[in-house]
């Protein structure tokens, strides 16, 4: 038994509001019912603001993240078609190991794990392999902590005359970076609804351009469980070909009223200002954050490098037995070499204080070289920006 709140400071799943584990807290009902289809429209109008599209469509997997990876590849594409990916982190690797697997052919663009997608390199790159039918890029990798802007993808494939599809995971930005898939020229959007969405795991969405949808009619990957095709149709009634996480769709109704509560743009500039503070408090302990270019700092985590020898799964481990707060681990090259600290989701100034306490209280217990000045420097910068006055 450990009183109080434990701290779940991993950058995905992420905290889960009161207010959705209430509205999830309902007799399930039929799926195939008039009550159904009212929540069933509801959702998919609220995620089809929330991807900030109108001439597209959302459709939503009882699915993780992954799910919608593999959907937004066999809905569109052809086997032995194919596709762009930049080796951003462990994320964009998954997905391409996921691409190989099922039958595609992805052409990788090498990048450090320190920055997000070089627009430039990327247009080079559409040069040389003109006939590529798919670009993929993850908005926020959630490995590295380094987010890529994408306008400028946009931009370097209009530039290059590029066809190809413009694929974009937002499962740890959405909700948390902006994203307009209508107005930023995005294809398909992947979402999850453990991160910035502020759900439990289970639920994973593509966002479908219309452009998507021509492609879609032509794909010859094969596809069920996935198919957009019987999902749309099903869609227009309010419901699904097979039965839904409908407990977890009353949290998804739950949790877009409250990201219009407090509007987007609110949102936004919230993760934005807690990451911040974040960064202030890393270079306060003189330690290295590992994103290197200021303009792709992620606002929904942190990655922060150990100095010297110092292991980080060992002061993770010290935190959780003192503190009871779970820190993100690194990934794959980055195994042991970071630690990754989530701002994302329900999150605010006093618990970002919690988790940078702990963090400092960490460092020292386990003995790790810094200096004791990270939450003070944080604090300092919540006080500066603070909004309401005397
Ligand atoms: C979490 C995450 C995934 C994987 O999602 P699952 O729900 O674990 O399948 C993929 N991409 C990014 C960027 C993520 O953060």
């Amino acid at each position: 038994m450990r009183s109080g709140r434990h701290f779940l400071q991993i950058p995905g799943p992420t905290n889960v509001p009161d207010r959705v584990l209430r509205a999830m807290d309902f007799p399930t009902i039929d799926h195939r019912g008039p009550a159904f289809a009212e929540l069933g429209r509801r959702v998919l109008d609220g995620m089809k603001r929330i991807v900030k599209t109108e001439a597209g469509h959302v459709v939503i997997y009882p699915a993780s993240g992954t799910g919608a990876w593999e959907a937004a590849l066999v809905n569109t594409l052809s086997p032995g078609d194919r596709v762009l990916m930049v080796e951003t982190g462990h994320f964009a690797m998954l997905w391409r190991r996921l691409a190989e697997k099922i039958g595609l052919e992805p052409v990788l663009v090498q990048s450090s794990w320190r920055t997000g997608v070089d627009p430039d390199a990327l247009g080079s790159a559409l040069c040389e392999h003109g006939d590529v039918k798919a670009v993929c890029i993850v908005q926020n990798e959630t490995s590295t902590g380094c987010a890529t802007l994408i306008p400028e993808i946009r931009a370097a494939m209009n530039a290059a005359g590029s066809d190809a599809l413009l694929m974009v995971d937002t499962i740890s930005s959405l909700a948390s970076i902006d994203m307009r898939m209508d107005e930023w020229g995005v294809d398909v959007v992947v979402a999850g609804s453990q991160k910035g969405l502020m759900l439990p795991p289970g639920l994973s969405f593509t966002g479908v351009s219309p452009k998507a949808l021509s492609a879609h009619a032509q794909a010859r990957s094969p596809r069920a469980y996935w198919d957009w095709s019987e999902m749309l149709a099903a869609n227009e009634r309010g419901v699904f070909p097979y039965t839904p996480a409908t407990n977890l769709l009353y949290g998804l109704s739950e949790a877009i009223d409250m990201l219009e509560e407090e509007g987007l743009e609110a949102v936004f500039a919230r993760h934005d200002r807690l990451a911040e503070a974040t960064r202030r408090a890393v270079r306060g302990w003189n330690l290295e954050i590992l994103c290197e270019e200021p303009r792709h700092y992620s606002s929904s985590l942190t990655a922060v490098l150990m100095p010297g020898e110092s292991g980080a799964d060992a002061l993770r481990g010290v935190i959780l037995e003192n503190f009871d707060m779970s820190l993100g681990a690194g990934l794959s090259k980055m195994t042991d070499r970071i630690f990754r600290i989530g701002h994302l989701g329900d999150f605010n100034e006093l618990m970002l204080m919690g988790t940078l306490s702990g963090v400092e209280m960490g460092l020292a217990i386990a003995g790790v070289p810094h200096e004791p000045d990270g939450a003070r420097a944080a604090m300092e910068y919540l006080i500066e920006t603070a909004g309401g006055g005397a």
